[in-house]
């Protein structure tokens, strides 16, 4: 079977670049639609257009709707072909990335991505998350290319609260267990191909350099000051991560994730959730308690969800059924483990990672 790997044309990470190194969008194209919303708008993305503009780069911005819906999507393309924009650029979290990718597809022009927070390795990917009206997760979009250009400003990612980038770490760390789960398994990576090495390679590095420095680049983000550490935990989170997820393949731990969405609160970031996975995948691929409590620990210490308490759940096995109906779900990673598990399978999963935890 064939391998693949994929990853952004370009990937640029550093303080100030986005008002330094626009030259890098503005070869793209002639005209671009920025896409935002929240605080990312005012934050980054009028600055942006702003200079965008003085450089000949005919710019707007567009703030998304929170209920950003199918409706929604065909009055944005519109706009977007009427402007005769062939650069779409995305400014803000996840919710903004995934709708820029569908957009971007729909009316194929250049992609560029501009994350304002390091939560998760979506920024890279050629993937987009849909989550239904409730913002429950649904599904998976691929796309035929990856993004054109990432551009990671790490003096706006400082200024985003610690929560997000601990969110983010969550996601990263996953990566390689999940790599090495599902190439053990030999299942597929994200494309349905196997994994390159440089996958592994560079999930691996995501896990050493968390375990290395997430504790101060946690410290730089609190005292909103860049240093290496934290340059290098963005980087871990948002481009090795990324490229590793995607290249290498996902499993139980993000199948987790997606299962709990629709059973805890809206506000339990995906990482979060991706944390609790992370410990569940684990005990599905039977690890040492050496290592168990390696993670544990540190994901503890870090204040990530490790129980049902912290996600806001109980140990009642109807919920806990329910979760693990999602969970086993045809379309999940899970089963690239190759496992042939039963929802009573997961309950046990979900109840160990609540005991271990207490
Ligand atoms: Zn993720």
């Amino acid at each position: 079977m064939m391998k693949s790997y994929s990853s952004p044309a370009l990937y640029m990470q550093g303080q100030n670049i986005l008002s330094q190194d626009y030259d890098q969008i503005t070869c793209l194209g002639h005209r671009a639609i920025i896409l935002s919303n929240g605080i990312a708008v005012n934050v980054a993305a009028e600055p942006l257009c702003q200079t965008l503009n003085t450089q000949n780069l005919v710019s707007e911005v567009v703030v998304i709707s929170d209920h950003f819906n199918d409706h929604e999507l065909t009055n944005l393309t519109t706009l977007i072909k009427e402007r005769a924009a062939d650069i779409v650029i995305a400014v803000g979290g996840g919710k903004v990335i995934d709708i820029s990718k569908i957009v971007a597809a729909k009316i194929d022009c250049q992609l560029v991505i501009v994350p304002t927070l390091a939560s998760t390795d979506a920024p890279t990917s050629r993937l987009s998350a849909t989550y239904n009206a409730q913002g429950h997760f649904e599904n998976y979009i691929f796309f035929d290319r990856s993004p054109s250009l990432v551009m990671v400003d790490t003096d706006i990612i400082v200024n985003a609260p610690t929560r997000t980038l601990i969110a983010g770490i969550a996601d990263a760390l996953a990566t390689f267990v999940e790599y090495r789960a599902v190439k053990c398994a030999h299942g597929q990576n994200m494309f349905g191909d196997k994994a390159t090495i440089a996958a592994g390679v560079l999930a691996e590095q995501a896990t050493k350099t968390i375990f290395r420095e997430a504790k101060l680049a946690i410290k730089a983000n609190s005292a909103h000051t860049v240093d290496q550490h934290f340059e290098n935990v963005v980087e871990a989170n948002i481009l090795l991560s990324g490229i590793g997820f995607e290249s290498g393949g996902e499993a139980a731990a993000h199948s987790i994730a997606n299962g709990l969405t629709q059973f805890v609160s809206p506000t339990i970031m995906h990482g979060e959730k991706v944390a609790f996975g992370l410990l569940g995948q684990l005990v599905l691929s039977q690890s040492s308690s050496v290592l168990y409590q390696k993670y544990l620990k540190f994901l503890r210490a870090l204040g990530l969800p490790v129980c049902l308490k912290d996600l806001g759940l109980t140990r009642d096995r109807q919920i806990l059924y329910q979760i693990a109906q999602e969970v086993l779900r045809p379309n999940e990673t899970i089963h690239q483990m190759n496992l042939s598990l039963t929802a009573a399978d997961i309950v046990n999963t979900l109840l160990q990672i609540d005991s271990y935890a207490n």
